[in-house]
């Protein structure tokens, strides 16, 4: 009887893929955004992705990434940290600009910090007053508006991932930034792995009364190319990550959780 699971699955697979794959990429979940927002010059929708290591970007917010392109914006990358706890920091900072070559973000908007007290490590505790100095440095540089990282559990747990947030959190508030501040929301376990399923759940938990922020889901109109931009990773690209690339619903969409100060 199990491949009579296996049959339904797989319909119910390719359906809620084809659903992404011929729906608005920016879907407002309860209120209007500036994602949906038209008529803005190049220079206005700039959005800056602060991520913890090489691979972040196409593992976790390849859909935000492709799907904001498709409408117009011009994404840049600031990365605080190389990727150095296996002594391969310089391999994967290479990695990282040929990932973001295949997301079509070009190597000048990339950023690398690889502050020395700001290390890759999951014993690593990075100071967030440091990181809301060298991330508020450079979005002044760049004069960027919009703005994307983690939530508080950081999509995997990783310590690195959830000081990003904590340390942009702090620039925002010190600074009494207004900028237009948004949270990749983290999954269960169950919602994590259905791949393009979890669509409907997403849908139908935006409805959940008890949650009034503003949100909106980011749909992956070419998942093909974040396997493409995960496989540059070369030195991460191992078959557990082959898989969950492909089981993720990461790969396929991003809710995103706009967060005021
Ligand atoms: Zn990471």
């Amino acid at each position: 009887m199990a491949w009579i699971w296996v049959f339904i699955f797989s319909v119910v697979w390719a359906v809620s893929l084809w659903k992404i794959l011929n729906s608005s990429p920016i879907v407002a979940l309860r209120a209007p955004i500036s994602f949906c927002e038209s008529g803005e010059t190049r220079e206005r929708k700039k959005v800056l992705f602060v991520i913890a290591h090489p691979d972040d970007e196409s593992m976790f917010f390849s859909p935000s990434i492709i799907s904001l392109i498709s409408k117009g914006w011009n994404p840049h990358v600031l990365c605080i940290s190389a990727g150095n706890a296996e002594d391969k920091g310089s391999l994967r900072k290479e990695e990282l600009y040929r990932a973001c070559a295949v997301l079509r973000i070009p190597s000048q908007q990339i950023i690398i910090l690889d502050h020395p007290k700001l290390q890759d490590g999951f014993d690593q505790k990075w100071d967030h007053g440091l990181l809301a100095t060298l991330i508020g440095e450079q979005m002044t540089i760049l004069g960027i508006g919009t703005v994307i990282t983690f939530d508080e559990f950081g999509i995997s747990g990783h310590p690195n991932h959830r000081d990003v947030r904590l340390g942009l959190r702090k620039y925002l508030c010190e600074a009494k930034k207004k900028d237009d501040a948004w949270e990749l929301v983290s999954k269960g376990i169950l919602r994590k792995y259905v791949g393009p399923i979890d669509i409907w759940l997403s849908l139908l938990h935006a409805l959940l009364p008890h949650l009034s922020q503003t949100r909106c889901l980011l749909l992956n109109p070419s998942p093909c190319v974040t396997y493409s931009a995960m496989a540059e990773h070369r030195t991460q690209w191992l078959w557990f990550r082959k898989l969950f690339v492909i089981f993720s619903s990461y790969t396929y969409m991003n809710t995103l959780r706009k967060v005021n100060y």
